[in-house]
């Protein structure tokens, strides 16, 4: 199972979406056709929502595999904002530098290579919106390394977080993945009873945890 609503569901809150621009919708269906791991439509749309209801112009997220999310947010900022992104993989790296160059972006979004566990202790700046779409094992540290960066009132989106459904049902749990769903469950609880953060677990698209910063 790869969805966890039902597919009738998603496809028919992705057919209120508007149609990105034809580039940008280009570009998806490439990724698509590839199987990369990209934003689901609907999980865009919600972002979009998210960047316009703070007016975010500096984010920071955590796995660009071939940019098509960093190229999306900064196309919802109109191209003005500013987007780091980490990537470990260096093939991925090298072709989220290509399309980011593709769209003219190369002065908005800045692509960092390695793991984000170092590089985030590298970075400087402050940010509004934070984008968590990486090794899922690892969450929780990305989350306070980024939780550090935040502005007071900014956002944290994590993507991912009800894993295939594997997070809310041991049913569902294959044997090589229980580490993972493991220390997914420890990351949504933490974020759900920490004082500092007010979090809303969604189930859209494969879940997403919306944390705001107090
Ligand atoms: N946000 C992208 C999709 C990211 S897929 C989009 O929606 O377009 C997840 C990516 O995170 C993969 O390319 C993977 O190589 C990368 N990744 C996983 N763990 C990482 C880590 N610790 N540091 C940096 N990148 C990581
Ligand atoms: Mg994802």
């Amino acid at each position: 199972m790869d969805n966890i609503n039902r597919e009738y569901i998603d496809v028919y809150i992705n057919s209120l979406i508007n149609d990105e621009d034809k580039k940008l919708e280009e570009f998806r269906k490439k990724c698509e056709e590839r199987q990369l791991p990209i934003i689901h439509k609907e999980v865009g749309q919600f972002i979009k929502l998210i960047i316009n209801s703070i007016n975010a112009n500096n984010i920071i997220e955590v796995g660009a595999n071939v940019g098509y999310s960093s190229i999306f947010m900064s196309e919802v900022m109109n191209r003005q904002g500013k987007v780091v992104t980490i990537e470990r993989n260096e093939k991925f790296y090298l072709e989220a530098l290509e399309n980011i160059k593709s769209f003219n972006l190369e002065k908005n979004i800045e692509v960092y290579f390695g793991d984000a566990i170092d590089i985030l202790d590298n970075i400087n700046g402050s940010f509004e919106m934070a984008f968590i779409d990486a090794a899922k094992s690892y969450y929780e540290t990305f989350f306070n390394k980024c939780a550090l960066k935040m502005k007071s009132g900014g956002i944290i989106i994590s993507d991912n977080v009800l894993y295939q459904g594997m997070i809310a049902t041991d049913d569902l749990v294959i044997r090589r993945k229980k580490t993972l769903v493991r220390h997914m469950r420890e990351f949504l609880e933490y974020i759900s009873h920490d004082d500092r953060y007010i979090t809303s677990v969604l189930p859209l698209g494969d879940g997403l945890a919306i944390t705001l910063i107090k």
